[in-house]
């Protein structure tokens, strides 16, 4: 019997005994250790890497506009003033009578194209975009990380618990699938560790970045321009567009700030002529501004007043939305009026009708001058 005791209680011969139990349950723990990495891989690749790409896809839009906006190259976004100085300034630089039919006649197309122009010039390397959307992911990236690293003690006491407080502190800026979420949840038993599947997590992010900045990279520059959900064209044709009403009588784009201005406005008239403006009888292309003609005794007539001559002083009975202020100061109209004097010609063969007898000191006015009367025009 004494000897049964010592066969017993022998530790090495308790330990024989055991090993088969250890060994189960050391195969457990390293089978459910498995799992759990498993389970963060699948919460990375299902829930996170969808709401991510979501993300800087999201945010990609907003950042090329700012970027844009912000830039030294592209300074023309800055405002709407900025804009049009930087149009105005680039064509006079070319004087070229094509783009200047296409600025006057078509406003809304030409601002569109310079855009489009503008945002290719600035991305058509492709390096310049996946450095933004490196950056956007790395701030998420980041983000996520100072998520997982919320303290677990005393906190969230099952997977599902960690899940939705992640969750709700990422909310602002992920939106996670609920479908694969719950899927991943289901397969966790309730005595699961929460802080184990955080540190999983934490453990799989570098190879989810660097996962999506390869995916990133396999899509041509077009066709993510055109997935972009904040569409940059867009935003900055909204941003430098503005209320885009034309003037009825030279075309001049209303300027004003706001979508709710009372009267439309613009800081300087062009001649009428530059829209094929020409006298009935004579045929000779007239050269009036609007911002001379509301204070003078000329009169217009045409569908909207019936044909009938109304004189110009009037014309808010006509076109009661607008605000026609007489030229601020003599030299506000500078640029126009020589735009108007260097296609005199063109002007005249393309709407058929004899070139406008223009008074003498516009034939002096020069390029510097003109260039001068905007900068000053839009206060730069
Ligand atoms: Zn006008
Ligand atoms: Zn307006």
């Amino acid at each position: 019997m004494h000897e049964d005791f010592i066969k017993e209680n022998d530790p090495q011969e308790r330990l024989e005994k055991l090993k088969p139990q250890y060994l189960s349950t050391f195969i457990n723990r390293y089978l459910e250790k498995d799992c759990c990495q498993r389970r963060a891989r699948d919460f990375c690749e299902r829930c996170l890497k969808p709401a991510l790409a979501e993300h800087v896809n999201k945010r990609l839009g907003i950042r090329i506009v700012d970027d844009l906006s912000s830039s030294e190259k592209a300074s023309g976004y800055r405002s709407r003033a900025c804009f049009q100085l930087s149009v105005l300034q680039k064509l006079l630089e070319e004087l070229d009578f094509d783009n200047y039919m296409k600025y006057i006649n078509d406003y809304e197309s030409f601002v569109k194209a310079a855009i489009r122009r503008d945002i290719s010039d600035h991305y058509g390397n492709r390096e310049s975009v996946e450095a933004l959307e490196a950056e956007i992911l790395s701030n998420i990236i980041k983000k996520v990380r100072g998520a997982l690293e919320m303290p677990t003690d005393g906190g969230p006491s099952t997977v599902s618990d960690f899940v939705a407080n992640l969750c709700r502190l990422l909310q602002k800026d992920l939106v996670i699938p609920r479908d694969s979420l719950e899927m991943i949840l289901f397969q966790f038993t309730a005595s699961a560790d929460p802080s184990q599947f955080s540190a999983d997590i934490r453990d799989s992010l570098s190879e989810l970045e660097q996962n999506l900045a390869s995916e990133f990279k396999a899509v041509n520059m077009e066709e993510k321009l055109s997935k972009l959900q904040v569409k940059p064209q867009d935003e900055l044709f909204k941003r430098v567009f503005g209320c885009g009403t034309q003037c009825p009588f030279c075309g001049v784009p209303c300027e004003a700030e706001g979508p709710t201005h009372r009267k439309h406005f613009a800081s300087a008239h062009r001649p009428q002529g530059l829209r094929r403006r020409s006298d009935h009888i004579t045929k000779i292309l007239g050269y009036s501004l609007c911002s001379s003609d509301v204070v003078s005794n000329a009169l217009f007539s045409n569908s909207d007043t019936n044909g009938k001559l109304v004189p110009f002083r009037d014309y808010r009975q006509h076109y009661p939305d607008w605000l026609i202020q007489p030229d601020p100061s003599a030299e506000a109209s500078d640029y126009w009026k020589f735009v108007f004097k260097e296609f005199k010609h063109q002007l005249a063969r393309l709407y058929d009708t004899k070139p406008a007898h223009l008074p003498e000191d516009w034939g002096k006015l020069t390029k510097e001058q003109a260039l001068e009367s905007i900068k000053g025009m839009y206060s730069m």
